[in-house]
């Protein structure tokens, strides 16, 4: 497979299509990012690396990072987990309060706030000092010292998170976390705030293409069993409620963040990266989602 001309060719193709889409602008320092960045990267178990336009420049992975947290807790506890959190779509948005008082405490999914708020709570139990060790984590997966948080953004969404703080409260009433509300939140800015450019993100996250077990180092990062429900939750639940339409139009597992970033794997074949910060109507990147729909459909590669 010649990917180098077909990213080439989409890239080219959607840099220059009208995108009516915008910034989050409920993270203040996420609403002044430059909007017209655009970058994609992809990197194969073949070891291929090939990036177009900003992929080396460093963006707020936001949700992306979910992910991580999840894998890191998974290592941790194992299926018992599946305890806290469910691994049902929820077909609300990722930040919604609603759905939690029918389910009593217990998130739908793991990428929803609620579920990511959960996730770090597990952390915050099992870990002495976790935003160290959560770091180290991330940064021992394809062996990249350089990754880190940004505080700037932690602390801008921090001033203003007002509806995460309601929903770990809403949680701990339930009773489905441990920690003080504080500490977890703390900690859930900050896994937001994860840095890191296209090339990077897609470098990190092939070991999902790789039955959990990093390129870089060759260490198991999950069980083949583990990676394989990983992919399936980013399959089902990684694009806030409009999971059914990038299974539909993409056709991989993928998360998608606010700060406009998106991974995507191919098991077996890839990692792919897309970053561009305007956001479409359900808050994923108009124009990632419309590359990697054209990506997939010039390749004839999808898992379908
Ligand atoms: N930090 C963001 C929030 O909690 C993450 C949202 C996202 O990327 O989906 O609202």
């Amino acid at each position: 497979m010649n990917f180098e001309n077909i990213m080439e060719e989409v890239y080219q193709k959607i840099k220059t299509i009208n995108d009516p889409g915008s910034p989050a602008s409920y993270i203040p320092e996420l609403a002044i990012v430059d909007e017209s960045k655009f970058g994609v990267h992809i990197s194969t178990n073949n070891k291929e690396n090939i990036g177009l336009g900003d992929c080396n420049e460093k963006f707020s992975i936001q949700s992306i990072a979910k992910v991580l947290s999840l894998c890191l807790a998974y290592r941790l506890q194992g299926d018992q987990l599946w305890e806290r959190v469910g691994v049902e779509p929820s077909g609300t948005s990722f930040n919604s309060l609603v759905q939690l008082e029918a389910d009593k405490g217990i998130p739908r999914n793991p990428f929803l706030n609620a579920g990511a708020i959960v996730i770090s709570d597990i952390l915050l139990s099992n870990l002495e000092n976790p935003k160290a060790e959560f770091l180290h984590f991330v940064q021992g997966i394809s062996n990249n010292k350089s990754l880190d948080y940004s505080s700037r953004i932690a602390e801008s969404e921090k001033a203003v998170g007002y509806r995460n703080i309601a929903l770990c409260n809403f949680i701990k009433s339930f009773g489905n976390v441990a920690n003080e509300p504080c500490d977890i939140l703390d900690f859930y800015f900050d896994l937001c705030s994860l840095e890191m450019s296209c090339k990077e993100l897609s470098n990190l996250f092939l070991f999902l293409a790789n039955n959990g077990r990093s390129m870089s180092t060759n260490k198991s990062i999950l069980s083949e069993s583990q990676s394989k429900r990983i992919n399936a939750l980013m399959q089902t639940c990684g694009f806030y409620d409009e999971s059914g339409e990038f299974a539909f139009k993409v056709g991989l597992p993928g998360k998608s963040g606010v700060g406009g970033g998106i991974i995507a794997i191919h098991p077996d074949q890839y990692a792919i990266a897309v970053w561009s910060p305007k956001l479409n109507k359900k808050g994923n990147s108009f124009k990632g989602m419309k590359f990697l729909e054209e990506f997939t459909t010039k390749s004839e590669l999808s898992i379908f």
